[in-house]
């Protein structure tokens, strides 16, 4: 009780997601202040090769910094922008800047990169989608084969015809889709023969109890294994331990993103990330990239 009393002033607008819905309006009307303030930003976490632990690409993570509230987590916020229809006006502007920012990512690391950035259920229904994508891809100059568009199983199924149709436009512009929290959704392998699909991100619910987990030892291979044989590369999600880490390179895991090799960061850090080689300057010299 105490401690509730001690966060009330945050109390009105910080419902839970299956909080009494006032509670979201003021969340809600607050968001459109935000946007014209300004108050959104992205933040970048590094995919790195398991092995080397170079900076493949990085992943775009939308952030609120409200000013009394502080960092408003996405979970709390994408919900309702996707209610109200907010998400396509603040991905429509993520797409476009992650691709931006990817060229001066590009320019620091003076090495061909790429950029991954969340697709939500609306953004893909919506018949804006293609002219969004072409825009950011001409204004940034970045060509389609450094894009990587995620989405999730849940996407594909709401109208599986749309979405086919969809990817393969996505497709001839070279850009890659990846299936995000790989494993979780309610949805058949089957898609996998139908859609143009390039990668799987293996969620994190299956890399958090590594390696002591038999279980989700199984799946993860299982998982290594099924891509391997269409194809498709993996991405490991949430990884924290070196345990983890070296359980998953050594089945046959090329690429991993979690707080081990990198938090979701501002642009400038990962510049520095990128130009310092922090990642990698920790690691024995037989494992660094460029050796074999
Ligand atoms: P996601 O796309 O699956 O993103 C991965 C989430 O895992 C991120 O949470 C990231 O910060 C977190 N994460 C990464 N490594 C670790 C780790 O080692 N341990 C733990 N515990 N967590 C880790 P975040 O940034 O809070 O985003 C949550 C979700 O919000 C995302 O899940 C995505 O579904 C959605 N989201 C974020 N940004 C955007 C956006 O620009 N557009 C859309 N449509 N959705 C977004
Ligand atoms: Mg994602
Ligand atoms: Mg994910
Ligand atoms: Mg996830």
């Amino acid at each position: 009780r105490a401690k509730e009393t001690g966060k009330a002033r945050c109390v009105v607008y910080s419902a839970r997601q299956s909080g009494p819905p006032e509670h979201d309006i003021s969340l809600e009307a607050a968001m459109f202040e935000a946007v014209r303030e300004g108050e959104f930003l992205l933040y970048y976490q590094p995919i790195v090769d398991a092995r080397t632990r170079q900076i493949q690409g990085f992943e775009t993570l939308m952030r609120w910094k409200h000013p009394t509230l502080g960092m408003v987590p996405p979970v709390r916020f994408i919900p309702i922008a996707e209610t109200n229809g907010l998400i396509n006006l603040l991905g429509a502007w993520a797409l476009k800047a992650a691709c931006v920012q990817l060229k001066q990512f590009e320019e620091a690391a003076r090495r061909k990169l790429y950029i991954s950035v969340n697709i939500s259920p609306r953004q893909f229904r919506s018949d804006k989608f293609l002219d969004v994508l072409d825009d950011a891809l001409a204004f940034s100059g970045l060509g389609g084969e450094q894009l990587v568009l995620e989405i999730t199983e849940g996407t594909l199924m709401v109208d599986p015809a749309h979405a086919e149709a969809l990817l393969n436009r996505m497709a001839e512009r070279r850009a890659r889709i990846a299936i995000d929290d790989f494993g979780t959704g309610y949805s058949s392998l089957a898609y996998l023969k139908r859609f143009p699909i390039s990668v799987l991100k293996v969620d994190r619910a299956f890399v958090k109890d590594l390696p002591d987990s038999p279980k989700d030892g199984a799946i993860c291979n299982a998982v290594l294994d099924l891509a391997k044989h269409l194809g498709l590369s993996v991405v490991a999600e949430g990884v924290e331990t070196e345990d983890q880490l070296n359980y998953l390179e050594q089945r046959g895991c090329e690429f991993v993103q979690g707080y081990l090799t990198g938090k979701p960061m501002p642009a400038h850090v990962a510049m520095a990330a990128l130009t310092e080689d922090l990642y990698t300057a920790l690691l024995p010299t037989d494992r660094r990239a460029g050796n074999p």
